[in-house]
């Protein structure tokens, strides 16, 4: 008879509303020791997995995330891989699907699930929605079938949804509702049963040596079009110096002025070797170039076609790929190929 191993998840906390506590002199929400606070939440014995804490040495607030500390999480992951089951990163909301899109591409090869979570409220709050997240996410990292991880890729867990986590984005700063995946339906859901839509996960391929890349270029720009931009302002970001890509925010199916001023511009920036983006600014649905006349110019420049994907999945997929060093050539038709699930 063999007995089930107890799944072994590795707690990251990078910061973020979850482990805060309010300063009382100022009122204001700062950073603590989540270790300590981990102590209050007896529940986490009665999980059915062993469970391991890393604390970034100084937790931050979300708002000061940057490609630096995505690579201390991808090193965190990759150092502890072999020893552990699956992933828990606590982390702030604001910048969460940032982050975690941007690790969905750091992490090529992932076979063990990284689940995203965090809070609206801190963890000793009475009302909090932390305890939920947390533990949700720790049981939705453990699950396994046959011996093997259920999901097998970076997760978002939020108010009782598992999303892809590169198809999200923060919707709301105040419901404890506050992610959408407007374009990829939920992974799993947590009601009185954990329901697991196993057809919407990454297909099982069969397992290779997790890859982590850290290079992350941040010469990227995104612009979101408005009524009345003026060329001297898009002159200026085009004109910033080492910019290698922008994603430019366009109306509705990917529509942007026909004005010749604007795709002059853009040409000569093409010209120069900037890769240009067209994501569109909608919640949900998809870029399609040609649809009307006011794409026509976008898609006679070959401008990449970002389709369904989010602009925080864009820009992080852009990063990815310049920090790879894409050439310029392959570059579109790279960026155009859903990687980990992203895009259509
Ligand atoms: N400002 C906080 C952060 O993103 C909000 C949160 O934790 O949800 O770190």
């Amino acid at each position: 008879m063999q007995l089930t191993k107890k799944a072994h998840i590795l707690l990251i906390y990078t910061g973020g509303t979850i482990g805060m506590v309010k300063d009382y002199k100022s009122g204001s929400l700062k950073a603590f020791n989540f270790k300590k606070l981990l102590q209050n939440i007896p529940e986490l014995h009665q999980l059915d997995c062993t469970i391991d804490t890393v604390s970034f040495d100084t937790p931050i607030d979300s708002s000061n995330m940057n490609p630096e500390f995505w690579s201390d999480i991808a090193s965190l992951i990759e150092d502890h891989y072999e020893s552990h089951d699956g992933f828990v990163v606590l982390h702030g909301s604001d910048t969460m699907s940032y982050s975690a899109s941007a690790l969905s591409y750091m992490l090529e090869n992932l076979s063990k699930p990284v689940i995203f979570t965090g809070s609206q409220l801190p963890i000793g709050d009475l009302r909090t929605d932390a305890k939920e997240n947390l533990i949700t996410s720790i049981q939705i990292a453990a699950l396994t079938e046959k011996g093997k991880p259920v999901i097998r890729e970076v997760g978002l867990y939020f108010e009782y949804k598992l999303f892809r986590a590169n198809r999200t984005t923060k919707i709301n700063a105040e419901h404890f509702m506050a992610f959408q995946s407007p374009n990829y339906p939920p992974l799993a859901e947590s009601g009185v049963h954990l329901k697991v839509y196993k057809e919407k996960l990454l297909p099982y391929g069969k397992v290779k040596k997790l890859k982590v890349h850290k290079a992350m270029d941040g010469n990227v720009a995104v612009l979101k079009l408005f009524p009345g931009l003026g060329a001297p302002l898009l002159k200026s970001v085009l004109d910033t110096p080492g910019l290698k890509a922008i994603i430019l925010e366009t109306y509705g199916s990917g529509n942007a002025p026909s004005e010749p001023w604007l795709t002059n511009l853009l040409k000569k920036a093409k010209q120069n070797g900037l890769q240009i983006v067209n994501v569109t600014q909608c919640a949900a649905g998809q870029v399609i170039m040609g649809q009307y006349e006011t794409s026509e110019q976008l898609k006679k420049l070959q401008v990449i076609n970002g389709k369904d994907i989010t602009t925080e999945a864009a820009i992080t997929k852009l990063m990815y790929l310049l920090g790879g060093n894409i050439s310029g050539k392959s570059f579109k038709m790279v960026f155009e190929t859903s990687l980990r699930g992203e895009m259509l």
